[in-house]
């Protein structure tokens, strides 16, 4: 028993905490939770809880369906919301197969296994999200418009707007379990919230965003609200993205960074970019999973429609946001693709994936796009080489099915799976007769 895991033991019992919940993330991005009592803990450490693989999304296979969920005691937290005495715990797990060897399904294992292959190259890999959701008063019924908490808009202030109280109640639930918020504000569309953690290894910001997303949807329930990352729930407003700063450091120094070049960005920063952007629409299907994904994509509203990248351009992909002097040699980039219903842990192997081979390739950084690329016309865009993102789902699906940067990273059996179980969604929605064609049709054709 190491020292963390001593610490964990010490903890349970002067926090008097009776449950610890032990949690992992299914292939599609949902939290799974087992909660344990506290005497399992030790035997948890040595050789894992037990559970059915073959009943969660995309683990495992019916005849090979015994998996092991072991928790990193580096991941216990408190939950704040369970009250304190007696308390309640929880801490992420690596996923194992009956031999002890990591399982290939556990989407924490396939992030896990990029950082370390960015680790080989002498990289860690740094991620600051900025999560914007909505809130809806109350559960959404099937069927019914879902109603939002207010009609404010993009950073505005509404005096006893229920948005402040829910934001500052999160916030103090995350700093009360380590997680630093470093802004929040309303964004764009009715009822739209943003929080931006601050930035961390990557693995510890996939786990802080699952922790984050059920920190707000509990907040939400306890004030009678209902929180959505539904990517694009209105028509007509924007969606929620999950625009994420990146950068890579070489031991204390940041690789990006490069005094005197333009924007202070390194040739290890331009690869980086040029990778994201070469191998964009293989990933997408990962970074913006949901058929309503790409509603967001289509919409402007500062999502990005198109592969390009630019300095302070808000229409790019990628953005290279401005040097701030007194962040003295600090350099990153900012993604703004991802959407807030990804799986957090695949959606940044995947780009780290991307930008590692561009820089491992060398890949020369296009020119930047200097203009709104939206209101360029067609012909203009082509003749600047910048090409559209994948228009759905089923553009997505058949970029990554021949991605083989993707079927590596991901590792066969996620591949396979989350191919298969992306194309059934696509199948299902293309053959839905919708309000829309009901509106314009029954009544004129
Ligand atoms: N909501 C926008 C998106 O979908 C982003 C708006 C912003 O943060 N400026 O990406
Ligand atoms: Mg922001
Ligand atoms: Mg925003
Ligand atoms: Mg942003």
């Amino acid at each position: 028993m190491g020292k963390q895991e001593d610490f964990v033991l010490r903890a349970l019992e002067e926090r008097d905490v009776r449950f610890v919940r032990l949690w992992f993330t299914d292939v599609l991005g949902h939290l799974k939770s087992v909660a344990v009592a506290p005497a399992e803990l030790e035997g948890a450490f040595d050789e894992g809880i037990g559970f059915d693989g073959s009943a969660i999304e995309g683990f495992a296979r019916v005849h090979e369906a015994d998996m092991l969920a072991k928790p990193d005691p580096s991941t216990f937290q408190i939950l704040p919301w369970r009250g304190e005495t007696p308390a309640t715990a929880r801490m992420f797990c690596d996923i194992q197969l009956p031999d002890g060897s990591p399982s290939y399904a556990d989407p924490r294992f396939v992030l896990k296994r990029t950082l370390a292959k960015a680790a080989e190259m002498g990289f860690t890999f740094y991620t600051h999200p900025e999560v914007e959701f909505f809130l809806f008063k109350g559960k959404p019924e099937t069927g019914m418009r879902p109603v939002p908490v207010d009609d404010s808009g993009y950073f505005d202030h509404t005096a006893q707007g229920g948005g402040q109280d829910f934001r500052r109640e999160v916030i103090t639930m995350l700093e009360a379990m380590g997680i630093s918020v470093e802004y929040s504000h309303h964004e764009g569309a009715p009822g739209q919230q943003e929080i931006d953690l601050r930035y961390a290894d990557a693995l510890t910001t996939a786990d802080n965003i699952m922790t984050f997303r059920t920190v707000v949807r509990e907040v939400a329930l306890s004030q009678g609200l209902w929180a959505s990352f539904m990517p694009k729930p209105y028509t007509e407003h924007p969606g929620s993205g999950m625009h994420t700063h990146m950068s890579l450091f070489e031991g204390d120094e940041n690789a990006f960074y490069e005094a005197g070049s333009e924007y202070q960005l390194s040739r290890t920063g331009r690869s980086f970019i040029a990778g994201i952007l070469h191998h964009t629409s293989e990933i997408t299907a990962i970074t913006n999973q949901w058929v309503n994904s790409y509603k967001r994509l289509i919409f402007g509203g500062e999502a990005p429609s198109y592969v390009c990248w630019g300095h302070n351009n808000r229409s790019a992909l990628v953005r290279v946001p401005m040097y701030k002097p007194h962040k003295g040699g600090s350099a990153r980039i900012e993604n703004r693709a991802i959407d807030a219903g990804c799986n957090p842990y695949l959606a940044f192997a995947v780009v780290l994936a991307a930008g590692l081979k561009g820089i491992e390739e060398g890949y020369e950084l296009p020119a930047e796009a200097e203009d709104d690329v939206w209101a360029l016309t067609e012909t203009e865009r082509r003749a600047l080489g910048i090409a559209p993102l994948p228009r759905n789902l089923d553009e997505a699906i058949r970029e990554m099915e021949s991605s083989e940067l993707v079927a590596e990273t991901l590792g066969e059996h996620v591949y396979d799976f989350f191919l298969r179980n992306k194309r059934a969604e696509w199948h299902e929605y293309r053959s839905q007769v919708t309000q829309f064609e009901l509106d314009r049709l029954v009544t004129r054709v």
